[in-house]
C-alpha cells in the first residue's frame, strides 16, 4: 500500500461522498495504491452510515472506523493514523476544504526527494474572520517565544508523511493532544508548501472561537511550564514591592515622624491583590496537576465500536 489517507469526520454526511470522489479523481493512474481510512468521531447525523455506503458501493480500498463517542479530531486521526497501512500517510479534513490534488503534490515531493520525511501545507491566506485570523498569528508568535519547539505559522494538520513519521506519532500516547506541537515535537524533516483553503462544502466548522481559545490554552500548557515561571515572577516582584513599601512606611514613620491616618483602603486593596495573584497561582499549578492526573489514570485515547476493513490482496 502506497498511500493511506485518513479523514476524521464528524457530523460531515454530506461530504464523505464528494469527497470519496474527489480523491479518487486525483488518484485515479497517479498514485500505485491507496486507500482512504475514514473515522467516524461520534457523529450526530448520518455519518456513519454515509461512510458504511461508501464501502459498499467499492470505488476505492476504504477502511472504517466507529469511535464510541466524540472524542475529538485529534484522538480521530490518531485512530486513523493506527489502522493506516500506507508507507505514506496523509491527513485530511472531510470537508472539501483541503483539495486532493494537493495531497498528489505531497505524495510527489515525497517521491523525489528520499531525504524529506513529512510535507505539510500551510494557509497563505485565511478565507476566515479578520479577528481569529489576527488571534491566530498572535498565538503563533507567543508559542515561539515561549516554547522550545518551533510551529510553522499557519500549517494546519494537513500533511502527508513516512511510515517512519506516522510510527513516531502513534508513540506519543498523551491524551491531551496538540497535534501541531507534537508534529514538531517528534521531530523529523519536514517541507512546508503553501495552499489554500476552500470554503467548507456542506455543514459549519465545529471549532468556535471558544473551542479555538481552549485548544491554543491546551497547546501552550502541554508544551510549556512558562505560565508557572509568570506566577512564579509576578509573585516574587508582589513580594518584593510589598517589602520595599514597608520599608518606606517604616522610614516615614520613624525617621520623618510623618503620622499615618487610617489605611484601611490600602490595606483592603493590598489583600485583594495578592489574594488575586495567589489564586492566578493555584490555578496555573491545577492546570498542570489535573493533567497529570488524568495522565495517571491511562486511559485510552479514544474507543472504537466497529472497525470494518476491506480484503487485502
Ligand atoms: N472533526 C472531528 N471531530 C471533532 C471536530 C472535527 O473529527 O470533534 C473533523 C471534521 O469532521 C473535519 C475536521 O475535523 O473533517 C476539521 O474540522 P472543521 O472543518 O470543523 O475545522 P476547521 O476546518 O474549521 O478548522
Ligand atoms: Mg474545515
Amino acid at each position: 500500500m502506497k498511500l493511506s489517507v485518513v479523514i476524521p469526520c464528524y457530523n460531515e454526511e454530506l461530504n464523505v461522498a464528494p469527497l470519496q470522489e474527489a480523491c479518487v479523481k486525483a488518484f485515479s493512474g497517479r498514485v500505485d495504491s491507496y486507500e482512504l481510512v475514514f473515522v467516524n468521531d461520534g457523529s450526530q447525523d448520518r455519518t456513519w452510515e454515509a461512510l458504511k455506503a461508501l464501502r459498499q458501493a467499492g470505488l476505492c480500498p476504504v477502511k472504517l472506523v466507529n469511535l464510541s463517542r466524540n472524542f475529538g479530531k485529534e484522538a480521530a486521526m490518531y485512530a486513523g493514523i493506527q489502522k493506516a497501512a500506507g508507507d505514506y500517510v496523509t491527513l485530511l479534513d472531510a470537508d472539501l476544504q483541503q483539495s486532493p490534488d494537493i495531497v498528489l503534490q505531497m505524495v510527489e515531493f515525497l517521491d523525489n526527494n528520499p531525504d524529506y520525511d513529512s510535507v505539510a501545507a500551510y494557509q497563505e491566506n485565511r478565507i476566515e474572520g479578520r479577528f481569529t485570523s489576527w488571534c491566530k498569528k498572535r498565538f503563533y508568535r507567543i508559542m515561539d517565544r515561549i516554547c522550545d519547539i518551533d510551529l510553522h505559522e499557519g500549517a494546519s494538520d494537513f500533511r502527508t508523511f513516512r511510515r517512519s513519521v506516522a510510527l513516531a506519532l502513534l508513540d506519543v500516547t498523551e491524551v491531551h493532544r496538540f497535534s501541531k506541537g507534537i508534529f514538531s515535537w517528534v521531530g523529523f524533516h519536514t517541507h512546508y508548501i503553501p495552499y489554500m483553503a476552500e470554503q467548507r462544502k456542506h455543514g459549519t466548522t465545529t471549532w468556535s472561537f471558544w473551542k479555538l481559545t481552549k485548544y491554543a490554552l491546551n497547546g501552550i500548557i502541554s508544551y510549556t511550564t512558562f505560565p508557572l515561571k509568570i506566577a512564579i515572577g509576578t509573585g516574587s516582584l508582589m513580594a518584593f514591592l510589598s517589602l520595599v513599601y514597608t520599608l518606606v512606611l517604616v522610614v516615614e514613620k520613624y525617621a520623618c515622624g510623618r503620622a499615618f491616618p487610617s489605611g484601611y483602603p490600602t490595606i483592603i486593596a493590598l489583600i485583594l491583590l495578592i489574594g488575586g495573584l495567589i489564586l492566578i497561582t493555584l490555578g496555573i499549578i491545577g492546570e498542570y496537576i489535573a493533567r497529570i492526573y488524568i495522565q495517571g489514570k491511562h486511559r485510552p485515547i479514544y474507543i472504537a465500536k466497529e472497525y470494518l476493513t476491506y480484503e487485502e490482496g
